[in-house]
């Protein structure tokens, strides 16, 4: 159904082009926000804003960060040797909660999908090869488990190693068909450590 309210369509309109909201859930957060405090959604539209004008990426490792480098680039207290390469920024946040591994990453925001038409020249994959000089030892693939993340696994590996850095994927912990970011803990350390060599 339709409002007759111009205004709370737009809202709909707006909330309904998010990832995973259909109209119905768009339709229920713009009467629960109308409900609201005027402060309240003050807050939310301010910490939207504040998150665009404040939070870009890394110019080294493309993660999300406000200051550049990013604070993982720059911690003395890590492996500059390895980089993990990772498709979202919500999985080097997974990786970190494992506390298994304390290398760089790199983020390649998304994956290889051929169907929709996303090649390498869409992801961060020429940025990740400037990155390899004489002190980088290992690049460790970390793609999702989904044909997407594979065929970004096959076709990375293919070219790292032309380039003469040790290329490792990680262990199959992972089950198949699901993000690393829904991983746990204990499985992300077991397939961080059980990672082989391609
Ligand atoms: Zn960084």
């Amino acid at each position: 159904m339709q409002y007759s309210s111009q205004t709370i369509e737009s809202v709909i309109e707006a909330l309904s082009s998010l990832p995973t909201i259909g109209r119905k859930t768009a339709q229920r957060l713009a009467l629960h926000l109308l409900r609201r405090p005027q402060e309240e959604v003050a807050r939310l539209a301010n910490a939207l804003l504040a998150m665009k004008d404040n939070v870009a990426y890394c110019s080294r490792c493309f993660n999300l960060t406000e200051s550049d480098p990013c604070p993982v680039c720059m911690s003395p207290k890590r492996n500059q040797a390895i980089i993990c390469v990772i498709e979202e920024p919500n999985d080097l946040m997974a990786i970190e909660r494992s506390n298994e591994y304390f290398g760089q990453y790199h983020v390649l925001h998304g994956a290889l999908n051929p169907l929709d038409n996303i090649g390498p020249d869409d992801l961060k994959i020429k940025e990740l090869i400037s990155r390899l000089d004489d002190s980088v030892e290992e690049v460790i693939l970390a793609m999702n488990a989904s044909v997407e993340g594979e065929v970004t696994t096959q076709y990375l590996t293919k070219i790292l190693k032309t380039l003469g850095v040790k290329v490792s994927r990680i262990a199959r912990g992972i089950p198949v068909g699901s993000d690393l970011e829904y991983a746990d803990e204990a499985t992300i350390s077991r397939a961080l450590q059980g990672r082989v060599e391609v």
